[in-house]
């Protein structure tokens, strides 16, 4: 009977081959939010009954963590495609030679294709060497990826299985939009439509024409039309010039990225291209991100049993080394310390914040200046502020299940994850206006408090002092049981699962074929 039902249910909904290209999966390899997304959204297509598979390079760390993993095919990229000198085993002296792992994704049954290559294969982070200095030869790592994406979508390999639909992430997958354009308006071969999901506009992989020249791009892609970008060539503008659809990963940001402010350069582009760009919303893994059943918590909970996520306020507070004060607001960041999360303007303002009664914990890695002045903040007031510098999976959820207020300043954020996390663990927000931040979190006004809406704390500029009026209006609010309890439910409640997101992608990939069936010749963009 079940299974009739579930048949009946698979048989409505269009089934796509899809091909999700992303330079960073969880849990083999992350460095933000992208790792996440990559994991969640293609469970939550699965689960809608699509054939997705995952690319991703196989850095030896990702590698370790994979169970059961064989090859399963090997490609000869061609000659024109990827040059021969860039230390690729060279194979009939011309063509060369990658190989395809396989493995799935721990805890579904969605496979994961890894590129192997000496390329990938260094210690470090995706992008970064030990001494976080990004490596000197990413543009050619990530054409890589994108080559082999490219192969792929043509059915071109032994891995046999050609999709509907190439869904590249970020600057890293950029070029597929442009090389399968090429296949098709300069080679005439049908290609898949394309998807490209913007996760951060700031990150463009920009370069010089040298390289362009070296990676042996199509010639005629050297225009301002196309990959030119300034004088020198952007990966990014290749999937947004080329894809039948794009987006990004909130609606506001949506909005946000066709104005100067935002676009890096390249809003008039978006603004161009806005019939095409849409904003969906990320999800979160329900599952992994469960108070309630959390095993990296000290103790879990429920909406029914609030008071137990004071055990890991007091577990937090010991890791970190702090006074054991119940009540005393615990504030945290777990972040990349970069410009754009606004840590700065924390710092600028300290002293005002640490006058007033909180503690603060941050756990988060990156801007060496910014880790140095936190961790001088931290020597001078040890049992107000403590920093943990590094990655720290599991320490991550103890602390959004243990602090009280999650303060994320961003002067952007595409969609942000850790107000999410925040709000399905209890903790309340501190929110700057902007991109995702502005469309999850509802700020505690009166208005909002009366109508039960509020779930969070949001503010509009991003200065110092309009930070210091968010922490002390939520130190307010912390005084107040009830509304603090308020608060918390009003959050836990909110529904932020990826299964919604999901069909709002399946809609998007129907547009694209759409899009890409009427498409012969694209126009150029006037900019
Ligand atoms: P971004 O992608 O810009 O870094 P997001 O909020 O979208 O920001 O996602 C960040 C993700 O990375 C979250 O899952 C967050 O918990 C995690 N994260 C960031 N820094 C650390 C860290 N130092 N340790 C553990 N997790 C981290």
């Amino acid at each position: 009977m079940m299974n009739a039902k579930k048949n009946k249910k698979s048989q409505k909904k269009p089934k796509y081959k899809i091909l999700f290209v992303s330079s960073e999966l969880h849990p083999f390899a992350k460095t933000g939010g992208l790792g996440d997304v990559s994991n969640s959204l293609p469970k939550a297509l699965k689960a809608l009954y699509q054939d997705i598979r995952i690319l991703i390079p196989a850095y030896p760390f990702a590698v370790k963590k994979a169970e059961s993993i064989k090859t399963i095919a090997t490609i000869d990229l061609p000659t024109k495609g990827f040059p021969g000198h860039l230390g690729l085993p060279a194979i009939e002296g011309k063509r060369n030679r990658v190989s395809i792992l396989e493995t799935l994704l721990p805890g579904s049954q969605v496979k994961v294709m890894m590129i192997e290559s000496e390329l990938y294969n260094r210690s470090g982070t995706p992008y970064f060497n030990s001494n976080n200095k990004e490596w000197d030869d990413n543009d050619f790592r990530f054409a890589l990826l994108n080559y082999v994406a490219v192969e792929i979508a043509m059915g071109r390999t032994e891995v046999n299985w050609k999709p509907d639909i190439v869904h590249g992430n970020d600057w890293q997958a950029g070029l597929i939009g442009a090389l399968l354009e090429d296949e098709h308006l300069n080679k005439k071969n049908l290609r898949p439509a394309t998807v490209f999901t913007i996760h951060n506009m700031a990150h463009m992989g920009v370069y010089s024409q040298e390289r362009f020249n070296a990676l042996e791009l199509p010639k005629h892609l050297w225009n301002h039309h196309e990959l030119e970008f300034h004088d020198d060539f952007s990966f990014i503008k290749g999937g947004l010039v080329f894809s039948d659809r794009v987006n990004t990963v909130s609606p506001s940001y949506a909005k946000e990225i066709q104005h100067e402010e935002f676009g890096y350069g390249l809003s008039g582009l978006l603004s161009y291209r806005s019939e095409r760009l849409s904003g969906i919303l990320n999800g979160i893994d329900m599952k992994e991100w469960n108070p309630a059943k959390d095993p990296m918590i000290k103790q879990n909970y429920s909406i029914k049993t609030l008071i137990d996520k004071q055990t890991n306020k007091t577990a937090v507070q010991k890791h970190f080394n702090l006074p054991k004060k119940k009540n005393t607001l615990l504030l945290g960041i777990v972040a990349r310390l970069v410009y754009q999360k606004g840590i700065d303007l924390v710092l600028e303002n300290m002293e005002e914040i640490l006058e007033l009664p909180v503690q603060i914990v941050v756990l988060g890695s990156g801007d060496l200046e910014l880790e140095s002045r936190l961790r001088q903040w931290s020597n001078k007031y040890p049992d107000k502020i403590q920093i943990q510098l590094g990655y720290d999976e599991s320490l991550s959820h103890l602390i959004e299940a243990g602090i009280d207020a999650f303060i994320m300043p961003s002067r952007f954020e595409p969609c942000g994850l850790n107000q999410l996390y925040s709000l399905r663990y209890g903790t309340i927000p501190i929110v700057r206006e902007t991109g995702g931040l502005a469309d999850t979190v509802v700020h505690a006004s009166k208005e909002h408090l009366n109508n039960n809406t509020a779930t969070g704390v949001v503010f509009h500029e991003s200065k110092g002092s309009t930070i210091i009026d968010a922490i002390t209006l939520t130190s307010l609010l912390y005084q107040n049981k009830d509304i603090w309890k308020q608060l918390m439910i009003s959050g836990m409640k909110q529904e932020y699962s990826w299964k919604e997101s999901a069909k709002k992608y399946l809609k998007l990939y129907a547009q694209a074929i759409k899009d890409r069936n009427k498409y012969t010749q694209h126009t150029p963009v006037i900019l």
